[in-house]
This record gives C-alpha cells, structure tokens and sequence, in this order.
C-alpha cells in the first residue's frame, strides 16, 4: 500500500490521500511528515513534522506515541504549529489515562522560520502555510561547505597546501533540500523562495478538473493543478511530487489530466505520488 520517491539519494515512502490520510516518510532524516496514516513499519522513526490538526495529517500522534511507549523506545519528538500545542498536548494526556500507562514524547511547538537540528549539518524550519485551519510547511536543509569563489581555480595540490597553511577556504551554504507544503493555498509556493528553490518539493494538488475549480479549490484552502501550471515559471525545484488528490478521483484520469496539462518546462519534473 506504501508507495516510493527517490531522487538526490533521499527515500521517500508512504501514503496521501485528500481528506483521508497522510504520512509521507524519510528514513534518512529519521522522519515522517504528518501521520494521518499509520505506517506501523516506521514507527522506530524519531520525529515527526505535523503540518496541521486535520485528522487526515494527524490523527496517528496518539497512537504512534503509545506504541513507542510500550516498546520502551525513545521519547519521540512530534512538531506541531503554535496553536494546536495545547490542545494536542491535552488528546495525548487523555488518551495515556485512557490506556492507563506514561506516554513519553515531547511535543515541541514549532515556530515558522525558527532552525530545528536534525543532525549536525542538516536542520529544518516551518513556514506558514495557507489554509483553513492554522498550518505550516517544513523545509529541511544542509549545510555544506563550499569553496569560495576565488579559490575555484586552485588545483587540488594548491587547495591541500594553502588548507595545510591554514587558510580558509570554504564558506557554509545552506541548500533546502526538501519542503512539504501540508495543505495549503498557492501562496505557500509564491510567497517563500527556499521552498520554490527545494531540490524536492512535495506539494498538495486535491483538484485538477473543471468540476473543482480554482474558486472552489482555494475556498477549501487547497491548491488547483491549473494554479501550479499558471505558476510553472516560478518552481525551481529539481522535481515537484504532487500529493493529496481529491478521492474523487481515479488514479487513471489524475495522472492524464497531469501529463496533458504539464507545460515543458516542468516536464520530466512533476510526479504523481500514486500507485
Ligand atoms: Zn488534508
Ligand atoms: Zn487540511
């Protein structure tokens, strides 16, 4: 039932369905993004980046904290936006009492634009999304050193020698990686340039027919195929993963209408995260 993306050495797995469920994750970063799916194969994943309080994205905290717990592994550590930490905090309290044993978690609440480390050279941060409920985006990020520009002519044997003398020769660069848009009208894309620079960018399209039209599409908060393709100019990302289809839907007319609709320069970019 999970289904796999790979690109840049980074594995992606998992399930998205609009309005059902979502988890999507990445093993390499020890992660998942929402978890309104259950993927009990991943549990042993340390984090988890919830987007929104829409049981679609986050219905399985409750559930993955406990089987955690009875397992004895280490307290997890769940991101959640500012506004639902309370009330989250209160459903995992409930429900601990409910199973009568201690749930051991943290529950951070996560500012946007605020770093959050991963490892010591790749970290995340939240930026606001656009929805009907408070929610945001995560993009994860590396840091890499980078030799300066005036010595990008050196031959390996100068840079070994001048490196030996002390100097510096490298700056750190931060690159994004990879952003997940939960859900979200387009201005998530428009609005935030580290997101349209993503190498991979996993991003919402619930609707892409005439019946579910723009206006209806951005009155839910959701993003339209034909907004993605009237912004095609602007996504610099190496691929675009489109996620959360409307189940009304058949996987046949989706990837269809995508592969008509995609002009070339997205081409050979955008996937359909469906079997
Ligand atoms: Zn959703
Ligand atoms: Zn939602």
């Amino acid at each position: 039932m999970n289904l796999k993306f790979s690109h840049a050495g980074i594995d992606f797995e998992g399930i998205s369905e609009g309005g059902i469920r979502t988890s999507i994750a990445i093993p390499r970063y020890s992660l998942l993004f929402d978890i309104g799916a259950i993927q009990h194969e991943k549990i042993h994943l340390e984090n988890v980046l919830v987007t929104h309080g829409h049981l679609d994205h986050a219905a399985g905290i409750p559930y993955y904290i406990s089987q955690r717990s009875l397992q004895k592994l280490k307290p997890p550590n769940i991101y959640v936006n500012e506004d639902m930490y309370e009330n989250t905090k209160k459903i995992i309290e409930l429900y601990s009492e409910i199973e009568g044993f201690a749930y051991n978690y943290n529950l951070i609440s996560t500012p946007t634009n605020k770093e959050f480390a991963l490892s010591p050279n790749t970290f995340f941060k939240a930026h606001k999304t656009t929805h009907r409920i408070p929610s945001q985006g995560y993009t994860i990020f590396e840091k890499v050193k980078k030799l300066l520009p005036e010595f990008a002519d050196l031959k390996g044997s100068e840079i070994v020698e001048l490196k030996a003398k002390g100097e510096t020769l490298t700056e750190d660069k931060e690159t994004p990686l990879v952003s997940f848009s939960g859900d979200t009208q387009i201005e998530y894309i428009l609005d935030h340039k580290e997101v349209r620079e993503s190498k991979i960018l996993f991003l919402e399209c619930t609707y892409v027919d005439s019946d579910r039209n723009v206006e209806r599409a951005r009155a839910w908060g959701h993003t339209h195929l034909d907004e993605i393709i009237a912004h095609a100019k602007e996504f610099n990302n190496e691929k675009i993963v489109l996620i959360h289809f409307s189940k009304r839907y058949k996987h046949s007319f989706i990837k269809d209408i995508v592969r008509k609709k995609t002009p070339d320069i997205l081409k050979g970019r955008i996937h359909c995260f469906l079997p």
